[in-house]
């Protein structure tokens, strides 16, 4: 049995209860009390001090690999970044180099107190060994297009059978990862829906993420995007829709109306569209939605203490209300929701007895990190990744005073890099 204290411990529990001070216990992988020091059982007692502990932080969208990208596609006009500039960078580098990427950016978001992530790109089949070395709870998923459908589909099959789709009984699973609406057709998105009810997956597809995926799709089947995903079954409780960013009102309340999940990446909406997705719409309408960063390429980093105050700012813009998306709802959204959006809120999310012991720390000890006057505040708008101090997944520490435990961070630095220059040209 082991204790962590702190002078800080935000539960996101269904009352927000926060303990000043507060202590977890853990018993191997699992919370056995949450509450004051006192309540705690006899064990090993690790002092965090002056911190704070809350659920490691759950990241519904990214794409690891492309931590070799970042600063590659800088400033782009609209509609360019992906054809243009992305796909023309990754056709260089071999699929060697992105495990190289995938380790490091697995590590950048463990050090920044992220805990789960939903990660796809291309060749998963090689990449999610990296990301499961890293120790970071992860489902994974192959990206599949029409263009290379079969190929695809049955990298995916390996993938289930490798993970499987049991979270309880394995810390990395695997999804399924259709790209986006525009790049996949009707068949392949029928199969996809199929595929997932036989193996029990969840699906993982990008939707209406620009003018034209919404344009390919009106053409090619005469609706939204929106519209497009539900007549095959594609919005549901076990499908994430990443970003929204062109959903009109109407089809954020559909999306919202099936319980689709969906990770909001707001910083790569208004870096690569200078668009502000409609989580208002979302949130009023069922959707269940969590927070992601996206890729390194697009935002530059993959920092969900960050992208909780990007939230945070976009939508009190877009609203023009201040009050829009209160700091402990966008806490609430970087660990519970998006636990829940990935179908994993049984096992983390929040600090609950039953739960794994899915953990950050945060110093609140700094001159930019103090006073303390409102923790979620604090969490949201004045802390970022580098003030994570300690990090635990299924009650395994893999940060400790800001220093990975079971990576080499030297040695797989030196990899990646050697891999981004050849990104680069
Ligand atoms: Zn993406």
């Amino acid at each position: 049995m082991r204790v962590l204290r702190a002078d800080t411990v935000v539960t996101v529990d269904e009352d927000d209860r926060v303990w000043s001070p507060g202590a977890v216990a853990i018993d191997g992988d699992t919370l056995v009390a949450v509450g004051p020091p006192d309540a705690m059982p006899d064990g090993a007692v690790l002092d965090l001090g002056r911190s704070a502990l809350l659920p490691g932080l759950v990241n519904t969208h990214t794409h690891s690999p492309m931590w070799l990208f970042r600063g590659l596609t800088e400033d782009v006009p609209r509609g360019e970044w992906l054809d243009r500039r992305l796909r023309p960078i990754e056709r260089r580098v071999s699929v060697d180099e992105l495990v190289a990427g995938a380790r490091v950016g697995c590590l950048e978001m463990l050090l920044n107190g992220t805990t789960t992530i939903a990660d796809r790109y291309a060749a998963m089949d090689r990449v999610a060994a990296a990301v499961e070395a890293s120790g970071v709870r992860a489902i994974v998923a192959h990206s599949l297009y029409d263009a290379d459908a079969e190929r695809g589909l049955r990298t995916t099959e390996l993938l289930l059978d490798r993970f499987g789709t049991y979270p309880d009984r394995s810390r990395v699973t695997a999804g399924i990862g259709p790209h986006a609406t525009d790049t996949c057709g009707e068949d392949v998105l029928r199969r996809v829906r199929a595929l997932a009810e036989r193996r029990g997956a969840r699906v993982f597809i990008h939707l209406a993420q620009s003018e034209a995926e919404v344009a390919t799709v009106r053409a090619r089947v005469g609706l939204g995007c929106a519209a497009a995903l539900d007549r095959v079954g594609l919005l549901a409780p076990d499908v994430v829709v990443a970003h929204g960013t062109y959903l009109s009102q109407d089809e954020a309340a559909l999306v919202g109306r099936r319980g689709t999940g969906v990770a909001h990446c707001p910083s790569s909406n208004a870096k690569l569209e200078a668009r502000v997705a409609p989580v208002p719409r979302l949130l009023a309408s069922g959707a269940v939605v969590g927070l992601g960063t996206d890729a390194a390429a697009c935002n530059n980093g993959m920092d969900l203490f960050e992208e909780m105050k990007i939230a945070g700012l976009v939508h009190k813009l877009a609203t023009g209300d201040p009050s829009a998306l209160p700091a402990a709802r966008l806490v609430r959204m970087a660990t519970l929701d998006g636990a829940r959006a990935l179908g994993l809120a049984h096992l983390v999310g929040s600090l609950e007895v039953g739960k794994r012991a899915d953990l950050t720390a945060v110093r609140l000890d700094t001159p930019a990190t103090t006073p303390c006057h409102d923790v979620f505040a604090q969490l949201v708008y004045a802390t970022r990744g580098r003030d994570v101090q300690a990090v635990w997944v299924d009650g395994e520490q893999l940060v400790r005073d800001g220093r990975p435990t079971r990576l080499d961070q030297e040695a797989i630095m030196e990899a990646a890099l050697a891999a981004a220059r050849r990104a680069r040209g």
